[in-house]
């Protein structure tokens, strides 16, 4: 797959390869960091599992998935990355601390930042000796272009330029079981992909063969049933606290969290945890929960509850963290560096505030951008966003006789017009649908837009 084909091909079919386009839309930066007293993080006390392999993997994973980008729009001018908006010397630096800290499990996608992600990624990882490292990679051949085998063998190929190795030490199949049984047997199995994807692992060129999973059951039984003709070296399967408790099947039918993993180690098939902080929600929680996760630790971020949460199963292989900043970086790395599983009671503390998360109204969105482009240019992501963080801070208040009704109201529409251009705002939504089959948490999206849409136009309307 060339770039410019690649990108061709996603404007030209926005609303099939939305997710192509999924961008290193880079995280807000936090805050300074709250445990800055907790010292100089060691760089030799990670927390390492043992893969299928023997392989020593680090507990903390690199998701690639948000590399930082330049300034205002701007695109390297010269070297290797030319031509890219990934700031490729922020990248580089990410990396050689992450290095430096413990961490050799590097997961990147053909299709995350842009189609760039492997290339800024194969940059920053070649400067360390090779044995340093592990690479996981994908076939994200979600697009029908890339269902005819050569395209998909193709993609598999560009994987190994771009991150610039001879072995992909992790092989997935991208976000299986989102498009049912169906697209799954186009993507993998009419194409005979598994097949030569297997054929690859025999000659060495793929050390572990696995797949990532979202969606419908169906296709998790499928690829179980299939574990001893295909052997899966491993599975990644979105794990956290709110998931682990509070199965959301009928929203997301990704299946509970602990189905999934009692399964894969019933099997003994290690688990790689994507989405452990729900794509940031549960880095901050409402004031009842987070002040009872401070009265235990009050130097820690309420992310590291999380971190904490998904490493404390013993076939968890690495936990995988987007991390666009140092202070992200630092901040996980303090959770595995060295670990402390969380004790039962902990535990127990935690699945009390996962079922009560669950209850709370907010729109399950992990901003994971596999939804866009829409087509009417709503920035879907972020006006989920500031819903949820609303809803989380106390800012939505539907009694118009309420005290605080008018300086809530006022508050909400302000910081939803600083959030979301007015043009990208959920009243926008025409309810086409069409970024729904994207969605690998299943939202039903345009009834979620209606319902944020009626609760401005009443904000609005009380003016
Ligand atoms: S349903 Fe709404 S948000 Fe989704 S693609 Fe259509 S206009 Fe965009
Ligand atoms: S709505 Fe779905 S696809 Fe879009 S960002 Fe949220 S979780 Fe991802």
């Amino acid at each position: 797959m060339d770039r410019r084909h690649f990108i061709h091909t996603a404007s030209a079919a926005a609303a099939v390869t939305a997710v192509a386009l999924q961008g290193c839309k880079t995280e807000k930066k936090p805050e300074a960091a709250e445990e800055a007293s907790l010292g100089e993080i060691p760089t030799d006390r990670m927390e390492y599992r043992t893969g299928e392999h023997g392989e020593q993997v680090s507990l903390l994973g690199y998701g690639c998935m948000r590399w930082p980008t330049l300034p205002n729009g701007e695109v390297q001018t010269e070297g290797p990355a030319k031509g890219s908006d990934i700031d490729q010397e922020a990248v580089n630096r990410l990396v050689d601390y992450a290095m430096e800290h413990g961490i050799n499990y590097y997961d990147a996608s053909p299709m995350y930042c842009k189609g760039l992600c492997e290339q800024a990624t194969g940059i920053a990882l070649s400067r360390h000796p090779r044995e340093k490292y592990m690479v996981a990679t994908k076939l994200s051949n979600f697009d029908p272009y890339y269902w005819p085998r050569e395209k998909s063998i193709e993609m598999y190929h560009n994987s190994f330029k771009n991150l610039q190795v001879d072995t992909i030490d992790f092989y997935l199949l991208h976000s299986v079981g989102g498009s049912g049984m169906e697209g799954f047997s186009k993507r993998y199995i009419d194409n005979g992909m598994i097949d030569f994807l297997m054929e690859e692992r025999a000659a060495g060129r793929i050390k572990n063969l696995g797949f990532s999973f979202h969606g419908d059951m169906a296709v998790w039984d499928w690829c179980m049933e299939q574990h001893e003709r295909i052997h899966w070296d491993f599975v990644q399967i979105q794990h956290n606290y709110v998931d682990w408790t509070a199965s959301r099947r009928t929203e997301a039918h990704n299946g509970d969290s602990q189905y999934l993993y009692n399964d894969l180690a019933s099997r003994n098939i290690p688990a790689v945890v994507m989405e452990p902080l729900l794509g940031s929600r549960l880095a901050s929680l409402n004031q009842h929960a987070t002040a009872e996760l401070k009265a235990l630790e009050p130097q820690r971020s309420i992310a590291s509850w999380a971190f904490r949460f998904a490493g404390t199963q013993p076939k968890i292989l690495t936990v995988l963290s987007g991390m666009t900043y140092m202070e992200h970086l630092q901040d996980n790395l303090r959770s595995y560096a060295p670990f402390k599983p969380l004790t039962d009671e902990e535990m127990s503390l935690l699945e009390k505030i996962g079922h009560e998360f669950a209850m709370f109204p907010t729109v399950p969105c992990t901003a994971c951008a596999y939804c866009m482009p829409c087509p009417y240019d709503i920035d879907i992501p972020e006006v989920f966003r500031h819903f949820n963080n609303c809803l989380n801070e106390g800012l939505m208040q539907d009694d118009e006789t309420a005290s605080d009704y008018k300086k809530l109201r006022k508050k909400y529409l302000s910081s939803y017009l600083g959030k979301v251009s007015r043009d990208r705002q959920a009243d926008h939504c025409i309810g086409c649908g069409k970024c729904m089959e994207h969605c690998p948490q299943n939202i039903n999206i345009p009834k979620q837009m209606q319902r944020i849409d009626q609760y401005e136009q009443k904000l609005r309307e009380s003016l």
